[in-house]
């Protein structure tokens, strides 16, 4: 499958009067076409801020590029113009957030808001253009799609409004959507609705997805592969399912230990020990030193690199090997 997306050594800064902190420091993830990437890690992790770079929406001040490479089709983004990044947003690459209800003007009807697409980037009338509306809301699985065009963001469920905001970002038939927590607002139930969604709308479409997530348990049905992020970079890089069976880094094995399982239920969930590191200050060595149960003195020396341990299998832990060794 031809590579859709491939981002390297990419570096963003903050930069505020008091100090700089540094966002991502060297993330590199690819996604070919039709293929489902989950990216992984806590808040503050660089998930978001590594796909708002990949769009080219990123708050510039305070955020800088100051490294790096993205490539969408071959074709470098970061030294494009910001007419032809416009261009490629909607048309080539959608992103879609965890709070669709901010997303959407709450003075516009639904229908309203898909339809300005179709009538300012294709040229469609008004009436064309909501019937097109219509067209997505029914793709995307809300019932009674001529009548709900007419109805304002604040008349739908949580859910629906995710629908809706899926259908709005598909509307120019992009084949890379990236989705930001698509689903951590919305209940269980509904989650796992919502990921079915946009799972068959990818195998439809030959889309590349990139799910963002901090939650294991979300993307495990749906990812053909998982990028695990710490303190701006990835720190294990690998196809699910031998990630799922033998995490390759400690902080992986820390996030899948935090995964609520159905056996469990009632008990606290184990979450890793300690805080994300300030980025303004990262620890020398392993950036996940301070929280690793598995730390030893070189870690807080050296610094690991991403490498690979075998075909498909990356991680930036000194002793990856032994990980995935053990029985
Ligand atoms: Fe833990 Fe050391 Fe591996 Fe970092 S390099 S994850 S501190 S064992
Ligand atoms: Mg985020």
């Amino acid at each position: 499958k031809p590579r859709l997306l491939e981002v390297q050594d990419l570096r963003v800064e903050f930069r505020t009067r008091e100090a700089t902190a540094n966002v991502l420091n060297g993330v590199g993830y690819h996604v070919d076409e039709g293929e489902t990437l989950a990216v992984l890690g806590e808040s503050g992790s660089g998930k978001s801020v590594t796909a708002q770079t990949v769009m080219g929406i990123l708050d510039t001040p305070p955020g800088f590029v100051t490294g790096g490479s993205i490539r969408y089709r071959g074709e470098e983004l970061l030294s494009a113009k910001e007419e032809r990044r416009r261009e490629l947003r909607g048309e080539n690459m959608a992103m879609i957030f965890q709070d669709a209800l901010s997303a959407l003007n709450p003075v516009y009807t639904v229908g309203f808001q898909i339809a300005e697409q179709f009538r300012f980037r294709r040229g469609m009338s008004r009436k064309d253009a909501m019937v097109k509306a219509a067209e997505m809301l029914d793709m995307v699985k809300i019932p009674n799609a001529k009548q709900r065009v007419k109805e304002f963001p604040h008349q739908f469920s949580g859910g629906m409004r995710q629908r809706a905001m899926i259908a709005m970002s598909l509307a120019l038939d992009p084949d890379l959507l990236i989705a930001d927590e698509p689903t951590t607002a919305l209940d269980v139930t509904v989650q796992a609705q919502i990921m079915d969604l946009l799972d068959e709308l990818r195998r439809e479409r030959d889309m590349g997805l990139i799910l963002i997530t901090h939650d294991l348990g979300v993307v495990a049905e749906v990812a053909d592969r998982i990028a695990v992020m710490y303190a701006g970079r990835v720190v294990e890089e690998s196809d699910a399912e031998s990630l799922y069976k033998r995490p390759a880094h400690p902080y992986t094995e820390g996030l899948m230990e935090s995964i609520p399982r159905l056996d469990q239920k009632g008990e606290e969930l184990a979450s890793i020990k300690g805080l994300p590191p300030n980025l303004a200050d990262i620890p020398p060595g392993c950036p996940f030193h301070p929280r690793c149960h598995r730390a030893a003195d070189e870690c807080s020396e050296k610094l690991p690199e991403l490498r690979e341990l075998r075909a498909g299998r990356h991680s930036a832990c000194h002793f990856a090997e032994e990980l995935i060794s053990r029985d």
